[in-house]
């Protein structure tokens, strides 16, 4: 799939866990390499989630792992690493926000975040991207609302 955004080839990732669990039950879930955009796919023909974009300080959720030490802040990139690349197995997102500004953040998890920032086109911001709108009675929104985080 391409990405909305800005055009590179999307990377499906798996998701975990029962489709019940989740309200909405998400069928596919596809995160843009490049600008780091995502989109999530329901069981039903447009069923679709695209978040809006962030402000780097609003976008990223920090990693958490037993292994990460303590005292940095890293942000979680998507693809079981983190932004600057640490990667290894049970690193995940953590539910809470991670920050540039704070002062244990990573730094070359701030870097990567500007520069995937840059990669998000201008005219794709303030509320730009769109999706279909769902089908009568089901429960996905007709577009994501601020917050891109949530899921
Ligand atoms: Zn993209
Ligand atoms: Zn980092």
């Amino acid at each position: 799939m391409t990405c909305d955004v800005c055009g590179h080839e999307m990377r499906g990732v798996p998701v975990t866990g029962s489709p019940a669990d989740r309200s909405p039950p998400v069928k596919e879930r596809w995160f843009c390499p490049w600008c780091h955009a995502w989109t999530e796919w329901g069981f039903r023909p447009q069923e679709v989630v695209r978040p809006q974009y962030e402000p780097v300080n609003r976008r990223w959720e920090r990693a958490e792992s037993p292994e990460l030490p303590e005292g940095v802040a890293h942000a979680y990139g998507h693809f079981g690493a983190t932004l600057c690349g640490v990667e290894h197995e049970g690193l995940s997102a953590s539910p809470h926000r991670w920050v540039p500004e704070w002062a244990d953040a990573c730094r070359g998890c701030e870097e990567a975040a500007v520069v995937i920032d840059r990669r998000w086109p201008r005219e794709m911001r303030g509320g730009k991207r769109i999706g279909p709108v769902p089908p009568a009675g089901s429960d996905w929104p007709p577009f994501q609302a601020l917050g891109g985080s949530a899921r």
